[in-house]
């Protein structure tokens, strides 16, 4: 069976969108197009505020899940070897709160399967989605950006939009 590792952030985890919520309830600004209004306030040296925010503890617990990921994974899980992947030491609070959020949202991924790690070239697969090329270019198998807001510009790997996109590579 071929391996599949799967990114959580921005892949299958909406975390994006929480450090939206979380900007807009702190500044009380409202953000009429979130990903240029927030790379407006990175370019404006916001980064060590926005960078913030994963650190805090509940942080990656009620993410939205991203949209078709639960389905596709679900029948991915039947025909691959499926690992979720992801640097979650960087965030020293977030694990208890990822292994959670997994278990409400992906039920039929046992633990085995969940890997914590930060860097990912230590990930020995056939595949790997993630949503940025710093975790692809370490990587031996064949990568797929995970097309997220802050990857737009980034090329030289093969972009999935969406997971109807996955489902018809790999199902
Ligand atoms: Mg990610």
């Amino acid at each position: 069976m071929q391996k599949i590792a799967i990114d959580m952030d921005e892949v299958i985890a909406d975390s994006f969108s929480k450090l939206c919520e979380i900007y807009c309830e702190e500044t009380g600004e409202e953000l009429e197009n979130e990903e240029e209004s927030l790379y407006r306030f990175l370019e404006k040296g916001g980064k060590k505020t926005l960078h913030a925010y994963p650190h805090r503890e509940g942080f990656f617990r009620n993410l939205q899940v991203i949209e078709g990921s639960q389905q596709v994974l679900e029948q991915l899980n039947k025909k691959y070897k499926l690992y979720i992947v992801s640097a979650a030491t960087e965030f020293d609070l977030s694990m208890n709160d990822k292994i959670a959020w997994l278990k409400d949202h992906f039920p039929f991924l046992g633990w085995k399967q969940v890997v914590f790690c930060g860097d990912k070239s230590i990930i020995d697969a056939d595949f790997l989605i993630d949503d940025h090329v710093k975790n692809l270019k370490g990587f031996n198998g064949k990568g797929y950006l995970f097309h997220a807001p802050h990857n737009i510009k980034e090329s030289g790997y093969e972009r999935v939009r969406s997971w109807k996109e996955v489902e018809e590579i790999f199902l």
